[in-house]
């Protein structure tokens, strides 16, 4: 296999609002098949330092490319072709989580994989954390919960804190968000508390589909019914992703949806808080 190390154009270190296409095209699908299965290099879209809303503490957030997913609202659309991220070899992944580690453990925080959808990478996901383990670094995996159950029992240990997505409980409410059905999700978060892993829950509030405060209370039912759900986080709406979506010529249908009421907002807030949730 023929690796790249990241893209002789495009900096590793970016934000997840730069649109970012077609940086490993020239990847043979065998190749990338083949990185894959091995874990021994990644498809990033790109790395961001200094977030603290991406698990505890400051975090460096690695956001791979891929997603199953194709949710109405997502604000990262070009993360969910694998071709539209970089590939990274493993060691230059560690090598960048290695410059940041004094700084990540001196500010109680970590490293979070987000995207796209990390457990289409599974593999390099796990790698990774395991050298961030080694360095003494905290992992975080930001999921949709999706193919948690290819994650193996011993996979688990090496991931610190799992931020869920919960979406929808309504299975068709959730089809119709996300193009995909939510058991499997639920059957992840029942195993995490099975096993003693804890969750932060987020949830995206969207005027007109996800505002519906009977739907508010299913979530917060089930989040409150896990046991080792540490804190929730209300996320309203935004637009900053629209430009994605025009620039890549896709069907959003959210054009003219607007953020969410700050007292819609604070009414899920409180519904988590009466299922005995820690919501923000
Ligand atoms: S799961 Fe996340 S990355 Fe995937 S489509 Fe939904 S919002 Fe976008």
């Amino acid at each position: 296999m023929n690796i790249a190390v990241s893209h002789p154009e495009v900096p590793l270190i970016g934000s997840p609002y730069d649109l970012r296409t077609s940086l490993s095209e020239e990847f043979s699908e065998t190749d990338r098949r083949a990185a894959i299965e091995s874990g021994e290099c990644g498809f990033v879209h790109s790395f961001t330092t200094g977030s603290a809303v991406d698990g505890p503490g400051m975090r460096l957030v690695a956001w791979l490319a891929g997603c199953q997913f194709r949710c109405v609202y997502c604000h990262n659309p070009d993360t969910w072709k694998m071709t539209n991220g970089m590939p990274v070899t493993l060691s230059r992944a560690l090598e960048v989580i290695s410059q940041y580690r004094h700084s990540l453990r001196t500010m109680k925080g970590g490293l979070t994989i987000s995207g796209g959808e990390p457990l289409m990478q599974r593999r390099f996901v796990l790698r990774v954390f395991e050298g961030a383990h080694e360095m003494g670094v905290h992992t975080a995996l930001d999921t949709n919960g999706y193919l948690g159950k290819q994650l193996r029992d011993e996979d688990l240990a090496r991931i610190d804190l799992v931020l869920l997505d919960l979406k929808a409980m309504t299975p068709d409410l959730h089809r119709r968000l996300t193009g995909m059905d939510n058991k499997p999700i639920h059957e992840f978060a029942h195993r995490l508390a099975a096993a003693h892993r804890p969750i932060w829950v987020r949830f995206v509030l969207v005027p007109g589909w996800t505002d519906d405060m009977a739907e508010v209370k299913r979530i917060a039912a089930f989040a409150g019914s896990l046991g080792n759900v540490e804190r929730v986080d209300v996320l309203p709406f935004h637009q900053l992703g629209r430009f994605k979506w025009e620039k890549l010529k896709m069907d959003y249908q959210l054009r003219d949806t607007r953020p969410p009421l700050r007292e819609t907002v604070d009414e899920a807030i409180a519904i988590f808080r009466a299922a005995g949730l820690k919501a923000f």
